[in-house]
């Protein structure tokens, strides 16, 4: 029991625990942890719900990750879901209209569901490090495209023996979430703007945490690179969670029969989220299909529906910036595990997406992804307009990925005819990009500010600020820091030793 490891998709390392995985985040090889079988979690889904959502937690975290001490995870989860961070004692909610169930993953923190995950990580790597007997420090290194970077902050603001270091792009991210990033207080934290795409930060700090020369320049400091990107497998075993915690509220509410199959529907970019509810089927949760919905940068989707990967193409900056991805990191965990753990197969694909920007899957593995999963896009026009139809049908207000989850699951359901109730993962709270909302929503052309806006959406909509952002416009800025994607490697040299 519970001896399983965790391997490099790209195959020439040993397995590690779930610590080692965590704390170095990537394989030494530069391919991404996985784990090499599925324990399955034998959960009576007739009686789940009646596990808290942070009982529930623990329960997976103990099977799905380990090395660590069953004490460590009961203190990590407490710890990291219980100090009234989230606004409400739920967690996730789920919100039902019809056969339509969103679980609202946006009270976190910072309002968008990577607070899941990232309220644990920086315990978990605490915990890992002390586990390992590990005295070095750790810098965290991350790209985000709005949403990773405020809740790994907030995460891992003050953590002891940490520095964390956001690289954000410039131009695309909602006022909102800039505000959150570089108004975040810690003494070990840098936060950059680059100029450029997620994409551009996304490799250059994969490329620092594999360079030789980076590592060598951090082990002066006595330090080693991880990462709070989804690449690390410690974000992904804690997304597994609200996939089991909706599925018990379901049943609870009568909306399907306990071993009943729900579609689930993900607003994806890094592919990471919707790679979560994957690895919660091979636990035991009965999912008929997975419905992958992209922006207007669908490369991703589009893979599910052709089999060919092609990220040659124009980035688009979209009202749904948390998905502005050309190159999602995690369909390499899913090609490993569908291809029967081929990490050579693995090694070839990912090669060829470096050299040609595209690459092409073999047809069982075609005929594999495409027996589990469906793509499809919404550009801006269809999600505003979804947003305002959904408002009028139901008086839910989704936000901008949502609605692209929402509209895109509606084409499904036309074109299929396929009725399974379905799960949407609704992933961050409308009042993060309130502009696009509140303008999807009023015939209303005035140009007010984002801030003045949140007042204004909530006064329509009778819906509450949440008290995570009330005072925002008032908040000051402590981070105005600034690079080109070529100066990435410097930043990190010198965070490395500022302070030291
Ligand atoms: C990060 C994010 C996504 C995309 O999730 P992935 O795990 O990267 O696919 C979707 N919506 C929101 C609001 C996000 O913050």
């Amino acid at each position: 029991m519970n001896s399983f490891k965790f391997v490099s998709t790209r195959g020439d390392t040993q397995g590690v625990d779930a610590p080692q995985a965590i704390v170095q985040g990537l394989a030494p090889d530069s391919g991404l942890f996985v784990p090499e079988w599925f324990p399955s979690l034998d959960f009576d889904l007739a009686k789940i719900h009646q596990l808290s959502y942070c009982n529930l937690a623990k329960q997976i975290l103990k099977q799905w990750l380990p090395g660590y001490t069953a004490e460590a995870i009961d203190a990590v989860v407490s710890n990291g879901y219980g100090s009234g961070t989230f606004d409400t004692p739920e967690l996730a909610p789920v919100k039902s209209f019809g056969t339509r169930h969103f679980i609202e993953l946006f009270h976190g923190p910072t309002l968008a569901f990577k607070d899941l995950a990232l309220s644990l990580l920086p315990h978990l790597l605490v915990e890992g490090r002390h586990l390992k007997g590990i005295s070095k420090n750790t810098v965290i290194l991350t790209a985000t495209s709005g949403d990773t970077g405020s809740a790994a902050l907030t995460g891992f603001s003050d953590v002891s023996e940490t520095k964390i270091i956001v690289f954000y792009p410039d131009r695309g991210i909602s006022p909102v979430q800039k505000k959150q990033m570089t108004c975040q207080n810690g003494d070990n934290i840098f936060v950059c703007a680059v100029d450029g795409t997620f994409d551009d930060a996304q490799n250059a700090v994969k490329a620092i945490i594999s360079s030789p020369a980076m590592k060598a320049h951090l082990a002066e400091f006595n330090g080693t690179f991880s990462t709070a990107n989804s690449m690390n497998i410690g974000r992904l075993v804690p997304q597994m969670v609200y996939y089991f915690y909706a599925y018990g509220q379901l049943v609870h509410r009568g909306a399907v029969a306990p071993g009943a199959p729900v579609n689930i529907v993900v607003p994806s970019g890094n592919f990471g989220n919707c790679l979560a509810a994957w690895y919660a089927r091979e636990a035991g949760l009965p999912v008929n299909r997975f419905i992958v919905a992209s922006n207007a940068n669908c490369g991703l989707s589009d893979f599910f529906s052709t089999g060919t990967y092609n990220v040659n193409r124009d980035f688009q900056q979209t009202c749904s910036p948390s998905m502005d991805i050309l190159v999602s990191s995690n369909l390499e965990r899913l090609i490993y595990h569908l291809s029967g753990n081929d990490a050579s197969q693995v090694s070839r694909l990912m090669e060829e997406l470096k050299n040609n920007g595209q690459y092409n899957v073999p047809p069982e593995l075609k005929t594999a992804l495409q027996n589990n999963f469906s793509g499809g896009f919404a550009d801006d026009t269809e999600c505003c307009r979804e947003i305002g139809d959904y408002y009028k049908e139901t008086g839910y207000v989704l936000d901008p990925h949502t609605a692209v989850a929402s509209r895109v699951l509606s084409r499904y359901q036309e074109k299929s005819g396929d009725t399974t109730p379905a799960l949407i993962a609704a992933t961050a709270s409308p009042f993060k990009f309130t502009s696009t909302v509140f303008h999807a929503l009023f015939d209303d052309c005035s140009e007010t500010s984002d801030f003045e806006l949140i007042h204004e959406l909530s006064r329509r909509c009778e819906l509450e600020i949440p008290p995570q952002i009330e005072n925002i416009e008032a908040w000051h800025p402590l981070h105005s820091d600034h690079c080109h994607p070529s100066d990435v490697a410097e930043y990190v040299r010198n965070a490395i030793t500022s302070g030291e």
